[in-house]
Parts: structure tokens; sequence; C-alpha cells
């Protein structure tokens, strides 16, 4: 994500901080040490939080490349979105229970390392114990910020994800949307009245969030009608696997294709996309065969595919195009381009 710094990688997963955090680290070093040890409690228990969405999310199937921390939260950059409500349920759950166990598990230690009288303190960092205290206190907040049935917060995540049970996605979109922009009106007004800039801004980050997901699902609903077939290129060309790469470049440049099936005896072979052509070229010169470089392993879609699905594979496995399966022979290409055309179309008419 822009403007955000890889800190390091637990299950496979890149751990990226937001340069905001930075600024909030900036903002708290004349409050002194204790303060800087506040936002790093909550940098850590962020990355928990965030760690239990992926870690459930990984259950269903899905990636996450990357978590990427903010001072009021995470996102995770999942490869594809949860298909089932019980998947978005339980995957949006999973960072408030987490802090909510944390609450659970430390509450009888607390109570003995602080005593009653530090631990129900009003939140303060005048002494180590009520620092700790205040540290402890923050997973309250984080579970309670976070389950508020607002987009695009877990709770207003898992509101959608029972209300799509009955109603469908994109009807339970536009509720838990509604809910996202009166939370927002209400942060805003608050922010107003009581001359607090973060309250206005988390009102505008809200406000915004809802309203693209918003964009998102009735774009999503609209592609789902179209098919790969419908927006499939008519010609398409294939190649030999004694094919040079000198004369795949020339092919490129006189024809619209830029990805080619490779073929031997009326098989598809191999698969070769735009960046394994320039890569190749790069690595090995002009006069090399596409049948020593052509990738033998990658995913087809089918002609009666919904876009959506092509979609969802380039993306899982960071491909350009695919080549497009009839009863299985290769009848076409189909490329992110292709699909970004249909997808500028349908989301100015929404
Ligand atoms: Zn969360």
């Amino acid at each position: 994500m822009k403007g955000s710094i890889k800190l390091f990688e637990v299950f496979g997963i890149s751990i990226n901080i937001h340069v905001t955090f930075f600024l909030l680290l900036l903002l708290v070093l004349s409050g002194g040490i204790k303060w800087v040890f506040l936002v790093i409690a909550v940098f850590f228990f962020v990355t928990i939080h965030e760690l239990c969405h992926s870690l459930m999310a990984k259950r269903f199937g899905i990636t996450v490349r990357e978590i990427t921390l903010f001072p009021i939260g995470g996102i995770s950059s999942m490869t594809k979105m949860p298909e089932k409500p019980s998947q978005e349920f339980f995957i949006s759950i999973a960072g408030p229970l987490s802090n909510i166990a944390v609450i659970v598990i430390l509450f009888y230690p607390m109570k003995y390392l602080v005593g009653d009288e530090v631990l129900f303190h009003p939140l303060s960092t005048m002494t180590w114990k009520l620092t700790f205290a205040y540290v402890y206190w923050i997973n309250l907040m984080l579970a309670g910020f976070n389950l508020l049935p607002a987009f695009p917060m877990d709770g207003g995540r898992i509101l959608r994800a029972i209300l799509a049970v009955k109603l469908g996605y994109q009807k339970a979109t536009k509720i838990a949307v509604t809910f996202g922009h009166l939370f927002a009106l209400a942060f805003a007004y608050f922010g107003i009245v009581r001359f607090n800039i973060i309250l206005i801004v988390i009102a505008i980050f809200i406000y915004t969030a809802a309203s693209n997901e918003e964009a998102q699902v009735d774009v999503k609903e609209a592609l789902k009608k179209f098919r790969v077939r419908d927006i499939l290129p008519r010609d398409l060309i294939t190649l030999p696997s004694d094919t040079t790469l000198a004369k795949v470049l020339e092919l490129i440049f006189h024809s619209h294709q830029e990805d080619f099936p490779v073929m031997d005896g009326g098989e598809m072979v191999g698969f070769l996309t735009r960046q394994d052509i320039m890569i190749n070229i790069h690595n090995f010169g002009m006069e090399k065969q596409v049948g020593d470089v052509m990738r033998k392993s990658f995913p087809k879609v089918k002609e009666t595919d919904p876009l959506t699905k092509a979609q969802a594979l380039m993306h899982e496995r960071q491909m350009g195009a695919l080549p497009v399966m009839k009863d299985d022979k290769v009848v076409g290409v189909i490329t992110l381009e292709d699909i970004g055309r249909v997808y500028a179309m349908v989301s100015q008419k929404a």
C-alpha cells in the first residue's frame, strides 16, 4: 500500500506500517517514554487483531499478502473476497475476538499485578502501573470501535454477513453502508461540537470507505452478468513451440494480441503472457524458443465462466491474461485490460 513501510514478515504475510503511525509516534514523543510505550502497545495489539483476521481467512483458502497498520486499525489485503456470508462473518469477528480474549485472559493477572485501584482508575500515564492498565484497556477500545455495526469496521461486515443470508449481498451491503453513513455523521457531529479533529477525520474516513464499498459491490454485481465469451476477441493466434521470441515480438507488433497459448500437435502445452515474453527476452535474448520458456502450469477459464471469476483468478495468480477453453479446446485469451474496459463501462453507468 502507498505510504507504508514493510516491517517484517510472519506466516508469509508482510506486515507494513503506514507513515501516519510514525507521525503519531512523533506526536507523543514530547509526552515522554510512557506515551511511546503506549503507541507501540497499540501497534502490537492492532497487529494481533489483523493477524487473527488473516489466519481465519487462510482457513477458507484466502491468501493475505500484506497487512497495513494505521493508528486506528489495520487493513488486510486479501487475494480474493470471501464468497459465503458465513466466511465473511468468521473472518470479521476473529479480529475483535482476539482483543476480547486478551482482556479476559489478562484480567486476573492484571488485577494481581497492578491492583484494583489502578486497573479501574481513569486512563492515565502518570505511573508505569497506570500505563500498563491503559494498554490493557486499549484492547476494549479496539474491540468496541471495530465492532460498531458500520462499514468499513468489522462490525459492519458482521452485520452485512448476517443480513446477506436473508437479503442477499447487494441489499445487505446497502443497509450496512447506510449504518456506516449514520455513524460517520454522528462522529462528525461530536467532532464539531467538541472541536475534536481526530473524530472529524474518522468520520470522513468512515463515510468515504462506506461509499466505496457500496460502489464496489454494485460494479461487482453488474460484472456478474457478463461471461468470458461476451468480451472474447474474435481471432486467436497460437504459437508452435519452436517459435523464437523475436518472431513473437513481431506478432505482438502486427496484431492486437500480447499473450499466447503454445500448441503442439493440436494440444495446448503452454502459455506465454506479455510479462513472460519481456522477461525472457531480457534474460535469454531474442533467439530463445517459446517451448523453453513458456509456463507449463497455469489456470484456465471456461468461456461460460463469469468475468468476476476470471478476474479473481488473475488477481490470485498475479497473471495479466488467461487462456479461455471451450470443451477442452483453447478458443481465446482474456486479459485484465479486457475486463478493465467492461469495468470502466459498468462503473460509469452505476
Ligand atoms: Zn478488524
